[in-house]
């Protein structure tokens, strides 16, 4: 699966701490915020649990000094959700006690987790108000989840989702899931605590520009939030308007189910990969 790493390093900001706040300093100067995601899912031992929350902790040391806010993206099967869930608890519940300026969101993960998640997000909120949520358009439930999120002033990011699920919990076609994320995304910039919206999408982008500019709704109340090394020019332009963007930045070893989602997302990604690796193979890539 090395042979894939070439093409991770499109979508990752490397591989350890140091060289991902390269790339977070970098992206402030430019004047973008960004959430900071360290790669890892599903462990399968406390003490996998136990090191990924480390990773975070040592993260929050290392930017202590940073002064604008970072909104660290975890996973709750990182922390080991599988496992045992007060592990599981206990270990986020440390990285929000050492968060202080910076906020912490729960990513969300496949649909077997959506209500154990959302669950935990509820309760660590009571006391922990700089944790957020994400949600998924393409579900079916999300509807009601967001507006229960809205309702106790939970942060949420809305993404379309980028998982497989089946037919009985999610929308199938682009349509129909562009038609949640439009309603929702909606809602959540009219009633919603400073939102993200996180799409590379061209026709929601501009759906969510006429809206803000219908309804008047103030740029510094949400968030535009895209990928680490995804459309770039999108990422550009926004900010020139006037909008926060924030840029998710993924780094750490466990770079592969990452990289495999954003893979599966483009059918010219995999072209990508392919002509790289038959470059390599065959020494096309020579410059003489
Ligand atoms: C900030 C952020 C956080 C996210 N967090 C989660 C999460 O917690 N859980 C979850 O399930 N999903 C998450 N996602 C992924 C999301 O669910 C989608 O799978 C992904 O964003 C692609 O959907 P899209 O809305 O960008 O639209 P698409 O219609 O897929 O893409 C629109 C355009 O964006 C570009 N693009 C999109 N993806 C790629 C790619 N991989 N490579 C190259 N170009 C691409 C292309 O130009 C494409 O035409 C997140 C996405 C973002 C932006």
């Amino acid at each position: 699966m090395q042979l894939l790493y070439p093409f991770a390093k499109r979508f990752i900001a490397g591989q350890d701490l140091p060289t991902a706040l390269k790339s977070i300093k970098g992206l402030n100067h430019s004047g973008f915020l960004s959430t900071v995601d360290i790669l890892g899912e599903n462990t399968r031992s406390a003490e996998e649990a136990e090191n990924a929350k480390r990773e975070y902790l040592d993260l929050l040391k290392k930017i202590e000094d940073v002064s604008w806010p970072l909104d660290l993206s975890i996973k709750v099967t990182q922390m080991g959700l599988d496992i045992d869930p007060d592990l599981c608890k206990n270990n986020i519940r440390e990285i929000l006690q050492s968060a202080k300026h910076h906020s912490v969101r729960f990513d969300i993960e496949g649909s077997d987790y959506t209500q154990r998640t959302l669950d935990l997000s509820r309760e660590l909120h009571e006391t922990y108000k700089n944790l957020g949520q994400a949600v998924q358009a393409y579900l079916f439930r999300t509807e009601r989840d967001v507006e229960d999120l809205v309702q106790r002033g939970i942060s949420v990011r809305l993404c379309k989702g980028a998982y497989k699920e089946p037919p009985n919990v999610a929308y199938q076609s682009m349509d129909d899931i562009r038609k949640n994320f439009r309603s929702l995304m909606f809602l959540l910039l009219k009633e919603g605590f400073i939102p993200a919206i996180a799409t590379h999408d061209e026709i929601l982008i501009r759906d969510a520009l006429s809206f803000i500019k219908a309804e008047n709704i103030d740029p510094k109340t949400f968030y535009f939030e895209m990928l680490y090394g995804v459309r770039r020019d999108l990422q550009k332009q926004l900010l020139k308007e006037g909008y926060q963007v924030r840029i998710y930045v993924p780094f750490g070893k466990s770079w592969l189910p990452y990289t495999l989602r954003r893979l599966a997302e483009r059918k010219e990604n995999i072209m990508f990969v392919v002509k790289g690796l038959f470059r390599e193979t065959f020494g096309l890539g020579k410059l003489n």
